[in-house]
């Protein structure tokens, strides 16, 4: 499932291609994604120009003078850009074609990706409730101390809910509750201060050291599958249950919590 860092690495691999360009068509092969493309995007973005594109959680939005088109790539989502003729595979349910005879085409073959319509000065719906972005100086300790007082929830599930911040997927939050030393079922109300200012540190570690990586496969943008290598980082924990901690040496556990693999050490986590 593209996660933070990956919509990033997207964001930046579409954005000289497609910053500054003219939309001549929208060309959308299967509207039933996880919602409906709204059927008058068309009409919306032909003829308008791009001014940037911004990220904004998973979402990527590409700002037009009237409004933003808002890409969500669900579970199985990537975007890439092909020139305007090349022919549309199965899975290739929508292209943005521009003035440069390329196009950024949209594949998905499970359908759980979006592409929706805020209209300039409104903010949508699904924007609304989302948390702060765990790069930006809204992410502060002060921040997360004042949203966990008196919670009894788990602290990773807790860091995972896109309501209290953006972006913290699963191999993110266990890699950064090991490198915090936070054991990942403790409650999140149940955390001193100075360990929580640790949290925020390590989540914006290991997202930034994520988008970095992601950025030695921005070539892969043009003419490729547009998935870049992500999965190549050094893992502590994720994945490595049963195995030995990098620290201590200690058996690392697995257990489900929320539904979700969780690897942790239980001599360096408490
Ligand atoms: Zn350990």
């Amino acid at each position: 499932m593209p996660e933070l860092p990956e919509v990033e690495t997207t964001r930046r691999g579409i954005e000289p291609h497609i910053e500054g360009r003219m939309i001549t068509a929208l060309t959308v092969r299967q509207p039933k994604l996880r919602w409906p493309v709204p059927e008058q995007l068309s009409e919306w973005v032909t003829g308008a120009r791009i001014h940037s594109v911004t990220r904004r959680g998973k979402y990527l939005l590409i700002n037009l003078p009237g409004g933003s088109v808002m890409i969500h790539l669900g579970m199985s989502g990537s975007l890439y850009m092909v020139s305007s003729d090349q022919p549309a595979g199965y899975h290739d349910h929508v292209d943005l074609v521009l003035d440069s005879g390329m196009a950024l085409r949209l594949t998905d073959p499970r359908r759980f990706g979006s592409v929706l319509w805020q209209p300039a000065g409104q903010q949508h719906l699904l924007l609304e409730a989302l948390g702060p972005e765990p790069l930006s100086s809204d992410f502060t300790a002060a921040y997360l101390q004042q949203r966990c007082a008196g919670r009894k929830q788990a602290i990773k599930p807790f860091i995972m809910n896109s309501q209290v911040v953006v972006g913290v997927g699963n191999i993110y939050a266990n890699e950064a509750l090991f490198g915090a030393g936070i054991h990942p079922k403790r409650a999140a109300g149940n955390i001193s201060a100075e360990r929580l200012t640790r949290l925020v540190e390590e989540i914006r570690i290991v997202l930034a050291r994520a988008i970095e990586q992601g950025g030695t496969t921005l070539k892969d943008f043009v003419g490729g599958d547009g998935k870049p290598g992500y999965f190549k980082q050094q893992l502590n924990v994720y994945g490595r249950g049963g195995e030995p901690c990098h620290h201590c040496k200690s058996t690392l556990k697995e257990i489900r919590l929320g539904q979700r693999s969780t690897v942790y050490c239980p001599e360096c986590q408490r």
